[in-house]
């Protein structure tokens, strides 16, 4: 069997969907989307489905990105009277540790200077301070510094009376990915787009330039544009065109249970922990945890960033919650690798900024885990452009944001592939970067903090 397409995109997660429509809005024809999953299966369906313009440097790329995905969702939400419920309730970082506000605020001071949008600051007294709204997308920007404990309680009264401060980040919160996705993908499709089931298993090319894949089942389809969109996968689909794809997966989990204690508001924004803790254990529990190397690692100082929110209206009791505490880079095999401990860590962990977590420590809930892979670079920016062989082109690399960032780099591989006007961060986020002596001596120096 043969036939012949105009591109041809190799996956149909999140990113290649994106990458889909946006070539199919430029008024690309015969575009074909193989996959051997049906679409948004693999990684794209177990995202917490938030996102943030609340990005570090160095420069402003990572914020501009973000600045204009989320824009384009908006546009997109907008135009289907908001059926994937995209919500603006923010993003919540919490300590109980008042030394930790001036980092707080140095953080915001420095995502205003990137494009992040002003912060604002509410001490005792202050009657400046916007609420957020539970649904719409409609709200302030930047970021609101809030001190004050009356305050604190009034609006997130869920949270610990020892809360010392929190950071409210605003262009924040999470839509329906699933819902996201197939709303691009039924435009793609009636734009013209056709799925094949299939794994494309080698990429022919003529004279060095892409001219058209085989599928393992001996499927060949002639084609000049060829989109690597393979998700943890961009790395071996890459190597089929003989190109390295500098990237490793990390495999990332999330659990979700019903919050019947009610330790998180339903009206809740995303609520993370920013302090770094060493977990409150009895002394039986820390005998038994210290014996196995495999446990003993619980008894140590953990990271900040576990977090949770409301999954569902405000009639249902579902809750997310995640707290990545170790990621090794593995190989990306499936099913991903369980972590018994993992919904109760990330329990206990919330446990410091939610006193209604506490409760679950008597009788321990019964989460469902799920989880995929963070497909990284080595300083975390994701790939969007060509691959290095003509007619080849990536997007992918989207770690822990591809759902925020899905709209945005879609855009920026449709311009390349169009040779239409790029932004200016587009080489950025280039394979190419890696060649220039610019970007080589940024790397040598990435610092932690820039680290997202
Ligand atoms: C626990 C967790 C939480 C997350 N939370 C968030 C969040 O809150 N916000 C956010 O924005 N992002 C989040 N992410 C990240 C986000 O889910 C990913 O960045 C995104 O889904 C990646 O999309 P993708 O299209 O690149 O990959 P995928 O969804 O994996 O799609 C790739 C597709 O390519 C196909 N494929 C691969 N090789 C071949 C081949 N040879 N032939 C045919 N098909 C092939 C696969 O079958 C797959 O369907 C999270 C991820 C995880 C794991």
């Amino acid at each position: 069997m043969g036939s012949t397409s105009s591109v041809v995109i190799c996956g149909a997660g999140i990113l290649g969907i994106s990458a889909a429509y946006a070539l199919a809005q430029q008024g690309f024809k015969d575009i074909l989307v193989i996959d051997e999953h049906p679409p948004l299966t693999l990684t794209s369906d177990k995202s917490s489905e938030c996102y943030r313009n609340w990005w570090p440097g160095p420069g402003d790329a990572m914020v501009q990105l973000m600045n204009r995905s989320i824009a384009l969702m908006e546009e997109r939400a907008a135009a289907c009277n908001n059926m994937f419920k995209l919500n603006r309730r923010g993003y919540l970082y919490v300590t109980t540790d008042a030394a930790q506000i001036d980092g707080l605020r140095a953080a915001a001071t420095e995502a205003a200077q990137l494009g992040a949008g002003e912060l604002r600051e509410h001490a005792a007294g202050s009657a400046s301070y916007q609420p957020h709204h539970a649904e719409g997308y409609e709200g302030p920007g930047g970021s609101d510094l809030i001190t004050d404990s009356a305050l604190i309680q009034q609006h997130f009264p869920y949270l610990a009376p020892e809360t010392a401060a929190v950071l409210h980040v605003r262009r924040a919160g999470w839509l329906s990915a699933q819902s996201y996705g197939m709303w691009m993908w039924e435009q793609a499709r009636a734009a013209g787009v056709e799925l094949v089931t299939g794994r494309v298993s080698a990429v022919e090319t003529a004279g060095g330039a892409v001219s058209g894949v085989t599928l393992a089942d001996g499927t060949a389809i002639k084609t000049p544009t060829f989109v690597n969109a393979a998700g943890p996968h961009i790395g071996s689909v890459g190597a089929l065109l003989g190109v390295d794809v500098p990237v490793h997966n990390e495999p990332h989990l999330k659990a979700a249970f019903n919050d019947h204690l009610g330790a998180v508001g339903r009206d809740s924004p995303l609520v993370i922990c920013a302090d770094e803790q060493e977990l409150p254990w009895s002394a039986d529990e820390r005998a038994m945890l210290a014996e196995d190397p495999e446990t003993a690692w619980l008894l140590g100082r953990l990271p900040s960033g576990a977090h949770t929110r409301p999954e569902g209206d405000a009639a249902a009791q579902s809750i997310l919650i995640l707290w990545d505490v170790h990621n090794e880079k593995v190989a990306p095999t499936f099913p991903i690798a369980e972590d018994p401990l993992y919904a109760e860590t990330a329990i206990r962990g919330l446990g410091r900024i939610l006193p209604g977590m506490r409760g679950y420590l008597e009788r321990m809930p019964r989460p469902s885990v799920d989880g995929g892979y963070y497909t990284k670079t080595q300083e975390n920016r994701p790939l969007a452009g060509p691959l290095g062989v003509p007619g080849a082109y990536i997007i992918g690399a989207a770690s822990g944001y591809g759902i925020m960032a899905a709209a945005g780099l879609a855009e920026l591989l449709a311009g390349h592939i169009t040779g239409g006007p790029l932004p200016e961060y587009a080489p950025l986020f280039s394979l190419a970067r890696y060649q220039d002596p610019g970007y080589q001596a940024l790397l040598a120096n990435w610092g932690e903090s820039w680290q997202l």
